[in-house]
């Protein structure tokens, strides 16, 4: 297929001029056949339905609730919705225990839903709540934990259960990163009292915009499926307080043929993310991810974390002059945010200094990887 010339991507093209030449950026969205599209929007035009649960988001609801093994599972226009419903439907106010390493939208939502978070700092192999942490953090007004499965790797999900009963505390699973992933013998959607899924068009898989809530029973499965609209219970009779948090047909239509074409894109991934690992391994200034045993990883992310921050900024610097885009995800750690008080989490501060998340997406040149590698390695 023929591209003009500013979206050649640098690896195609020797001495082009950065004019010409389209960065590589750490994620590059699956866009699937633009005519499959159009024919599934076609039906849209012919119905005149592009909103208020419509045939496309009810299939593609049924087909994600199989592929994921996820009975209860609701779609939604997207992943912060997720999370402020979740925390509605588990009731979680007053304190809640948060992680300092993540996007910001899994504390954003919980302040925004008038609850204090309180900071318990992460495991430094895992990336993820320290449980440890998470016990010394409680107090008689904590409510809930809320936990990112970051990177795609599973929280320490038997240690928080434990907690949470011993506490009659609730537990909330940020799950943006960790579609199609199993933990245990189990999907990993199965863990906590409610999981969500942010489909985001820079997520593995997407909606455009959209994103996903999972209970654990169908009781809890019910009233998230009011919730997200405005707590309706049928045209006339409200069961609750809702809020707007429908998919449109759209939305829907893209999801459908990206859902079409996940195993390429796992596939993809997963060689683009050996190549890397096996590519960059040796090298004692960088800690690659540690994936917690027991897992059935989904290739999400990429991350370096390097042993001093200068050394992440030389690197970042040669690999922009490269014109290659990676992301300090995440950074800056979530208890230095403006709207928070927290003691601080040193772990989290340190690791945040000194993470960087290569670019990793499915149908990657197969030459781009050692190219990245090698100047990483160049520039340590
Ligand atoms: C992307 C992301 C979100 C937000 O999801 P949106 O669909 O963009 O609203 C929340 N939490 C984490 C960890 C994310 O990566």
């Amino acid at each position: 297929m023929e591209r003009p010339s500013h979206l050649i991507d640098t690896h195609e093209v020797v001495g082009a001029s950065a004019a010409e030449v389209r960065p590589i950026p750490v994620t590059r969205t699956f866009l699937p056949d633009l005519a499959a599209y159009t024919e599934l929007m076609r039906g849209v035009w012919e119905r005149g339905w592009l909103t208020n649960h419509g045939p496309l988001v009810k299939d593609l609801e049924n087909r994600l609730r199989e592929y994921l093994n996820a009975p209860d599972l609701f779609v939604l226009n997207n992943g912060t919705v997720a999370l402020q419903i979740g925390i509605k439907a588990l009731d979680l106010r007053d304190e809640v225990i948060v992680t300092p390493f993540s996007y910001v939208a899994t504390v954003s939502s919980a302040v925004w839903e008038n609850c204090t978070p309180v900071f318990a700092d992460i495991d430094p192999v895992h990336l993820t709540i320290d449980p440890k942490a998470v016990e010394r953090a409680i107090t008689p007004r904590t409510t809930g934990i809320l936990a990112t499965h970051v990177f795609g790797v599973p929280c320490a999900t038997e240690e928080l259960q434990d907690i949470a009963d011993r506490h009659g505390l609730r537990i909330l699973y940020d799950g943006a990163h960790v579609f199609g992933v199993r933990y245990l013998g189990k999907p990993i959607t199965a863990y906590g009292d409610v999981t969500t899924l942010s489909f985001h068009a820079t997520k593995l898989f997407h909606t455009i915009e959209g994103g996903a809530v999972i209970a654990r029973n169908a009781e809890l499965g019910h009233k998230l499926s009011y919730m997200r609209n405005f707590g309706h219970n049928g045209p006339e009779a409200f069961q609750g307080i809702g809020i707007n948090g429908k998919m449109s047909e759209a939305h829907a239509a893209m999801g459908h043929l990206v859902l079409d074409s996940m195993d390429h894109i796992a596939r993809s991934r997963k060689i683009s993310w050996e190549a890397y690992r096996d590519a960059l391994g040796d090298i004692t200034a960088l800690e690659l991810l540690h994936v917690r045993e027991g897992t059935d990883y989904n290739h999400a992310y990429f991350p370096v974390v390097f042993d001093t921050e200068a050394r992440l900024l030389k690197v970042r610097e040669a690999l922009r002059a490269e014109h290659i885009e990676p992301r300090r995800y995440f950074y800056p750690s979530l208890d230095t945010l403006p709207y928070v008080v927290s003691e601080a989490c040193a772990v989290s501060r340190s690791i945040a200094q000194r993470v960087l998340c290569l670019p990793l997406f499915a149908d990657m040149h197969p030459e781009l990887v050692p190219r990245i590698a090698g100047i990483v390695r160049a520039g340590l």
